[in-house]
């Protein structure tokens, strides 16, 4: 199995094989198809099952070069994690020239203002300081049609979930992408309420 089994354009295509990644995960075999037809989804994988690049390559797919407001959001549970998210969506979307920004807390709000006057397809941020950008209007997220919640359970430990509830009150997304290394039932009863339909993926 290769990467060109899926519907990307050439540019992602180009990108994975120079970085490397020659033949899709497990995950990635099964959500893919199902990201890229618009399903919601509810995966279960642990770090290092190549989930990042789950949902990246389809999102960016289905990103529309033009539009100036994100298009999709991230959610991340720490800091480090956005980062690596958004180098891993920067690699990948590289070729497409996808732009990307990062956002979380104990870093200058008013440098990420800035950014975020700029293009960005993708914003990948923590709960909170998303939450401070919401409330003080220096964050556009009314075109955003794509929301994904990374390690829901770390989420969950962290008390970040009421947050989670409102952000996704607030923007109203046409598809969300949950990822978890555990499906706990109060994960699917608090945050699987907004998700209607979802197909779930277990590895
Ligand atoms: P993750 O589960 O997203 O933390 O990914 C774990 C590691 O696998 C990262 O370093 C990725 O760059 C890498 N990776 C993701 N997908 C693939 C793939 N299809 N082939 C090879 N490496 C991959």
């Amino acid at each position: 199995r290769t990467f060109s089994q899926f519907e990307i354009r050439n540019e992602i295509l180009e990108s994975l094989d120079l970085l490397g990644y020659k033949t899709p995960t497990e995950v990635q075999e099964e959500a893919i198809p199902e990201i890229l037809n618009d399903k919601n989804v509810v995966i279960k994988s642990k770090t290092g099952s190549g989930k990042t690049a789950t949902f990246s390559i389809p999102l960016i797919q289905k990103i529309v070069w033009d539009k100036k407001n994100p298009q999709a959001l991230i959610l991340s549970p720490t800091r480090e994690l956005a980062m690596q998210i958004k180098e891993e969506i920067f690699s990948i979307g590289r070729l497409a020239r996808i732009k990307v920004e990062a956002i979380y807390g104990k870093s200058s709000f008013i440098k990420q203002e800035k950014l975020l006057k700029q293009r960005n397809h993708f914003i990948v941020a923590t709960p909170g300081r998303l939450l401070d950008h919401m409330t003080r209007k220096t964050i556009d997220l009314s075109e955003v049609d794509y929301l994904v919640i990374d390690e829901a359970d770390e989420m969950l430990k962290m008390g970040f979930i009421e947050q989670i509830e409102e952000i996704i009150q607030q923007i109203n997304p046409k598809q969300i992408i949950l990822l978890s290394a555990t499906l706990e039932e109060k994960i699917l009863n608090k945050i699987g309420t907004y998700i209607t339909n979802p197909v779930y993926i277990s590895v």
